[in-house]
């Protein structure tokens, strides 16, 4: 059972995700929409290849993409740290600086987690150089990623509540099934007049060959 505080700090972290995906292009946010595009890649060729093991192992591609996930993730540096005197489990912080103003308060917090997710609050509002380590940790560390995606109609960045939500709205989604029913409409109908073609022009071939054969 999700306790009604966290899915309030869920749902803040969300808005401060998203809403920085879409509105800001600069250099840090443009990292974490890379970051998460190659993810993207990697796991759909990895889900594509995931029934024969001995090509998934030996796809070049895939692992050209792991290395250019690496390469990109070998920026951020997360830091173990106890927040809690009651936990003294370390977690990663984000970051050297948020390791030490978390390792230093009170520690009477009972989730070890919760003055990190308090920091997903702030996320929404300070500079986008301090909201890309926070993202990374909060999509990549945490394993949210999978569910910031782009909308496959409008582009823009939402969070999807299901494995299967591929639009950011019923509008989206309504707009698109209708392009695409629209595209597959016309694709079989140009398949049919090729197929006639085809058909004819095999027919008169073979009325050429039975002419010459008299
Ligand atoms: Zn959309």
């Amino acid at each position: 059972m999700v306790s009604p505080d966290r899915r309030l700090d869920e749902a803040s972290a969300i808005l401060a995700i998203t809403t920085r995906l879409n509105q800001a292009n600069t250099p840090p946010v443009q990292r974490v929409q890379d970051l998460l595009q190659k993810l993207y890649e990697a796991d759909s060729r990895r889900r594509a290849l995931a029934p024969n093991v001995a090509k998934l192992s030996m796809d070049h591609e895939l692992r050209a993409l792991r290395n250019d996930i690496n390469a990109a993730l070998s920026r951020y540096s997360w830091t173990p740290v106890v927040t809690s005197i009651l936990n003294l489990t370390p977690v990663s912080a984000w970051s050297p600086a948020v390791a030490q103003e978390v390792g230093s308060e009170s520690g009477l917090n009972p989730d070890p987690l919760m003055p990190l997710w308090a920091k997903i609050h702030g996320g929404k509002h300070g500079p986008d150089e301090e909201w890309e380590p926070l993202a990374i940790w909060y999509l990549v560390h945490r394993g949210h990623w999978l569910r910031y995606r782009r909308c496959k109609e409008c582009n823009q960045w939402f969070y999807a509540r299901t494995d299967f939500q591929t639009s950011c709205t019923t509008a989206c989604r309504q707009k698109f099934a209708a392009r695409d029913s629209e595209f597959k409409k016309k694709r079989a109908q140009y398949m049919k007049k090729r197929y006639h073609a085809q058909k004819e022009a095999d027919r008169k071939a073979m009325a050429r060959l039975a002419r010459r054969a008299k």
